[in-house]
């Protein structure tokens, strides 16, 4: 189970959750992939229109808040997307479950209980972070065995990061003794900007190995796939992203196969 956190917007979180996702999927890995932004792109992105959704993340938080012993509406928020595929979305109503979470006890591990009962259906578990350190990255990052964290390759690409590997560390050390910096991704990699090079280099000496080989270039079918209600893996294949994405999928099944 990998949380895609970085508190920057617009770093390709969700571009990575769903095509990882999805690509995961094409490979025969049971995967869900759960929305945990209340901007629900990576709903929208996988084509769910969210008047559709029986229910939402925000009811799965209310729900195991309010019946810790035995929630239940995860059954039923649970869509199916493709083969091997499922998702649990997002609305903008997930924004009110914060305060939800701010009152409950065990404010932190309130996701964690709250997928436990579906948590054994699934070879792979994605959760796609919001653009905060709030409450709940913090609840992705109490439940993930692993951080993947996607960087674009500019020149504030390293602001912030020092906070973020904080929580991670805080994070580690009171909740999750097992939580680590799985993967680091470069987006929207462009060879032709004088500035990747050297972003690389940077974001290689922090990282070391934990960076991917992978690199994942900016690429329009990326951008476009969304509006079509599939992640590019799906819609466009052949595309270089895509590609780059499918790469990316091998290489975290075979090490994780190797572990
Ligand atoms: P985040 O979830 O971190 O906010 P997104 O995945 O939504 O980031 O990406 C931000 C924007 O950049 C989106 O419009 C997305 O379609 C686009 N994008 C992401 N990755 C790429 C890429 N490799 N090439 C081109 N556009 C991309
Ligand atoms: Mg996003």
């Amino acid at each position: 189970m990998w949380g895609v956190v970085n508190q920057k917007g617009g770093v390709g979180k969700t571009t990575t959750a769903v095509n990882l996702a999805a690509g995961l999927a094409m490979r025969g890995q049971r995967t869900l992939l759960i929305d945990c932004d209340p901007q629900g792109n990576a709903t929208t992105g996988l084509g769910l229109d969210k008047g559709k959704a029986e229910a939402t993340l925000y009811e799965v938080f209310v729900d195991a808040v309010d019946n810790p012993d035995d929630p239940k509406v995860i059954h039923k928020a649970i869509f199916p997307i493709a083969e091997n595929l499922h998702l649990l979305p997002a609305t903008l109503d997930l924004a009110g479950a914060e305060p939800i979470l701010m009152n409950a006890v065990g404010k932190e591990l309130i996701l964690r209980d709250a997928i436990a009962p579906v948590r054994a259906n699934y070879d792979w578990i994605v959760l796609d972070a919001p653009p905060s350190l709030g409450l709940l990255t913090i609840n992705i990052l109490a439940v993930a065995e692993g951080v993947l964290v996607p960087m674009q390759c500019e020149f504030y690409a390293l602001e912030g990061l020092s906070q973020l590997l904080k929580t991670i560390d805080v994070v580690r050390r009171r909740i999750n003794p097992g939580l680590k910096v799985a993967k680091v991704l470069l987006t929207m990699f462009d060879p032709r900007n004088r500035l990747t090079q050297q972003v690389t280099q940077e974001v290689r000496d922090y990282f070391g190995e934990k960076v991917s080989g992978i690199v994942i270039p900016r690429n329009v079918r990326l951008s476009e796939a969304p509006s079509f209600g599939e992640p590019a893996v799906l819609r466009y294949p052949s595309s270089k992203g895509a590609s780059a994405y499918f790469e990316f999928v091998d290489e975290v099944i075979k090490e994780c196969a190797a572990r």
